[in-house]
């Protein structure tokens, strides 16, 4: 049976599609494994590949992305034209979905630095408000302190004529 020779692959990650995975025919050894993109710019996209096919260009080449692997299926007649058909919807389908998925992640994260920029801006306020209000508070203390010198100095100078007109 075909799924038991890679009892390992099934086991390690689930399929998420139907489609046959044939013998690799670049190099007749290995079978042809389904796996998900973990790239930025194709997070989540499905491709088939050789497990003897290496990131560099080294190994076995044989490499395709979902809708390229069902239409090679249907070039070498190991799926009908309806089997096809179905199978390319089925991309279609999951191609929508996780493009909407991006959109809708794009959507959070720019609703979450928007949430943060009004927090951000809200702090600034709130901080140039209690910075006023220090600044009022020193300019206070000044006033009251020169006032408080001003009338010690008002006070001795009207002792002072006072105890100069009293000797007299
Ligand atoms: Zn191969």
């Amino acid at each position: 049976m075909a799924s038991a020779s890679c009892s390992s692959c099934s086991s390690r990650r689930r399929r998420r599609t139907s489609i046959p995975l044939i013998l690799c025919p670049s190099c007749g050894v290995k079978q042809i494994v389904e796996l998900t993109a973990n790239t930025e710019a194709n997070q989540g996209r499905i491709f088939f590949a050789c497990p003897s096919h290496e990131k560099g260009g080294s190994g076995c080449d044989f490499w395709y992305w979902e809708e390229g692997y069902i239409k090679y299926l249907n070039r070498k007649g190991l799926i009908e034209q309806n089997t096809c058909a179905k199978l390319l919807n089925e991309a279609n389908q999951r191609e929508i979905q996780r493009g909407t998925e991006e959109i809708k992640l794009d959507a959070d994260v720019k609703k979450k630095s928007m949430v943060q920029e009004i927090r951000k801006d809200a702090d600034v306020e709130e901080f140039k408000q209690a910075d006023d209000m220090l600044l009022i508070l020193r300019e206070m203390m000044v006033m009251m302190k020169l006032m408080l010198v001003g009338g010690v100095c008002s006070v001795g100078l009207l002792v002072c004529c006072f105890l100069v007109l009293w000797f007299k």
